[in-house]
């Protein structure tokens, strides 16, 4: 890992233009509020590939059509980046599970995607938080620490 300052905002940015190519911009719709620029301390590719990691989670969630939010806030001294999709959501019951290595619903999933996610954001001492409604969506929220400058 490197350690270095991370804009969180320019991170997000490029994630979302990553994972969301022109060719589908018409299908997905992302809804974005990353007002100010946001600083962390860590590896700025380790922290893109988390956004990647849930942003394609959220666009095959909704069988690559609908609408995503992502929101960059600062709350107390953790910026909070959140992902919030209207798929079908996650089951309670399921909702542990999710964060295990292989462990998916798709068809072709490796299952990796979210166990890489929980382990680099605790490399960087962030948490995770899911918030899943069936048949409403699922809201993906990572806090990291902020750099003080
Ligand atoms: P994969 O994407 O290869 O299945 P992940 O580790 O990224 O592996 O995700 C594991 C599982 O978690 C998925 O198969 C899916 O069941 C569930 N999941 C993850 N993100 C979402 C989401 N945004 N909405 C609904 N289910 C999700
Ligand atoms: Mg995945």
């Amino acid at each position: 890992y490197r350690s270095e300052k991370v804009n969180l905002r320019e991170v997000i940015l490029s994630s979302i233009d990553f994972s969301i190519p022109d060719s589908r911009k018409k299908d997905i719709k992302v809804y974005k509020r990353l007002r100010s620029d946001i600083f962390t301390y860590g590896d700025k590719n380790a922290l893109q590939q988390v956004f990647i990691n849930l942003i394609i989670n959220a666009v095959e969630a909704m069988n690559n059509r609908g609408r995503i939010d992502i929101k960059l806030t600062k709350n107390g001294n953790y910026a909070a980046i959140s992902i919030k999709d209207y798929g079908p959501g996650i089951p309670e019951k399921m909702v542990e599970e999710i964060f295990d290595p292989f462990f998916t619903t798709k068809e072709k999933g490796t299952g990796l995607g979210l166990s890489v996610v929980s382990r680099i954001v605790k490399d960087h001492h962030g948490k995770i938080e899911v918030h899943s409604k069936e048949g409403e969506g699922t809201e993906f929220i990572i806090k990291l620490p902020l750099m003080e400058d």
